[in-house]
């Protein structure tokens, strides 16, 4: 489907978005990729959206990428007796390992590993950074803690510990369960939460052994700083601004933000912002001025995707939270301003054949009327070197591999389509006619450029570029097979 944007929209699934006539409404208002959040629903639920998105797929017959949202090392509280007690700033309160439900003087942290890292100074934060616990003294089973922000503390709620690296495994049980799930399933893209270092990444990948795209989330302060070595293993990131600002001060996040997403484009890997862009939506069907420019700089930014979370997943108004993207898009990418953003912060280096290949394309898609920058690309390289170019044309990659065609739905102006297999540059040509006439409307008159590498089949091997008219001629005669 033709969109009006070059940035892509991610749209999380749940209650609000789980039927099939709302998923197609969401795919049509523009989400381009659907993320499965592995942390509510059963796998019942998770494999019901799955199945629609495959059968929207094939009604629209174009790529719809799968992103599997794994929850990752998520810390918790026990229970308390009452369900909930009140904490007051100067109050003591210990933490520990007795699964006696607790009260206003101490609860259970069911986590032996923390206990093992704390030390004192460290902080624990609750539900959402909501509750400040600064550690005082602590030990291999308890931790005696200072309240220094206080309020309702509950059953099970969420604990962040910023300042330490936890000696916690990458990935839980859970995740372990939900992960062999979803390679069943078969998504295009797996997200790592709370990824602390770049083995927690390899161990993924050992797992998943290339039937999906891995993602890592950036959520802790841990991840910030080892973040080039996080990305050279990755095949993209998210910016999680949701518990960036917790484990960070919120301050701290829009520069972190703006870095992460200019060494993406650098590294040629896509990268999603996330979390809380449009989050009055939620419950009102009219953003606030200050979410429709969050969105707005991130696209200015040069972030590939852009996210929804619980405004499409849980709530009142998901179709209009994805329309809202779409038009702060569109008008974004019209801004002459974003073009000249885009252009002044390409990198300059130019290391490969490949490199000037992809650049000479986006020079002759600016400097003359071409309509698409179509390439064939079966690992998907070629693609995201020509997404990297930020050309003011849309880019349509010809690929046979159902991942790579998938895992493309999350780049940046970037159409991917299924093609049947190439023997000759020739054959490129007219799949690439073929798609650009489907996909664009182009007519016989219109100019599109081809670039591939040949011989076919070797990743980064890019070193041909034509231009070619979209004859229906082109079509018919050469028609392969
Ligand atoms: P989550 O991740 O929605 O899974 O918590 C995103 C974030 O933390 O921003
Ligand atoms: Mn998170």
């Amino acid at each position: 489907m033709k969109r009006n944007r070059n940035v892509k929209i991610v749209a999380t699934l749940g209650p609000s978005s789980s039927d099939a006539d709302m998923i197609r409404a969401l795919y049509t208002a523009g989400a381009d990729v659907f993320r499965l959040n592995m942390s509510h629903g059963d796998h019942s639920e998770i494999r019901a959206r799955h199945e629609i998105i495959r059968q929207i797929e094939k009604e629209v017959n174009a790529p719809i990428g799968i992103l599997a949202d794994l929850q990752g090392p998520k810390l918790r509280l026990g229970v308390f007796a009452g369900g909930s007690e009140e904490i007051e700033a100067g109050q003591a309160f210990r933490l520990d390992l007795d699964a006696t439900p607790g009260d206003a003087t101490r609860v259970q942290l069911p986590h032996k590993e923390i206990f093992d890292a704390l030390e004192p100074g460290a902080h624990l934060l609750v539900n959402d950074g909501k509750i400040r616990l600064k550690v005082r003294d602590c030990g291999r089973d308890f931790a005696d803690c200072e309240v220094e922000v206080g309020g309702t503390i509950s059953n099970r709620k969420g604990v962040n510990v910023p300042d330490v690296v936890l000696p916690l495994a990458a990935l839980s049980e859970k995740d372990r369960r939900d992960l062999d799930f979803v390679m069943e399933l078969g998504v295009d893209w797996v997200a790592l939460s709370f990824v602390q270092r770049p083995a927690d990444v390899e161990e993924a990948r050992a797992i998943v052994k290339g039937r999906a795209k891995v993602l890592s989330k950036i959520e802790k302060p841990a991840a910030v700083n080892s973040f080039d070595d996080i990305l050279a293993v990755s095949d993209g990131i998210m910016v999680a601004r949701g518990d960036l600002g917790v484990e960070l001060p919120v301050h701290a996040v829009p520069p972190i933000q703006k870095r992460l997403v200019r060494k993406c484009r650098a590294a040629a890997k896509p990268v999603i912002v996330a979390t809380q862009m449009l989050e009055s939506m939620i419950e009102s069907p009219m953003p606030t001025r200050a979410e429709v420019s969050d969105v707005a700089a991130a696209i200015y930014e040069g972030a590939d995707a852009i996210m929804l979370s619980a405004e499409s997943a849980a709530g009142a108004y998901p179709v209009q939270a994805v329309t809202t993207m779409n038009n702060v898009a569109a008008e974004v990418e019209r801004d002459p301003t974003y073009l000249q953003i885009m252009a002044a912060s390409r990198s300059a280096k130019r290391a490969t054949v490949a490199d000037g290949v992809v650049s000479a394309a986006r020079e002759i898609a600016e400097a003359t009327n071409v309509l698409a920058i179509c390439c064939f690309s079966e690992s998907g390289t070629t693609a995201l070197l020509t997404a990297r170019e930020r050309p003011q044309v849309p880019i349509i990659a010809m690929t046979t591999v159902p991942l790579t065609a998938r895992a493309l739905c999350l780049t940046w102006g970037v159409y991917p389509v299924m093609t049947g297999d190439l023997d000759r540059f020739k054959t490129a040509v007219v799949y690439a006619v073929r798609a650009s006439r489907t996909i664009l409307g182009a007519q016989a008159e219109d100019n599109i450029i081809v670039v591939a590498g040949v011989p076919f089949n070797t990743p980064g091997s890019t070193n041909i570029l034509r231009v070619a008219p979209c004859e229906e001629k082109l079509i018919f005669r050469q028609e392969p097979g």
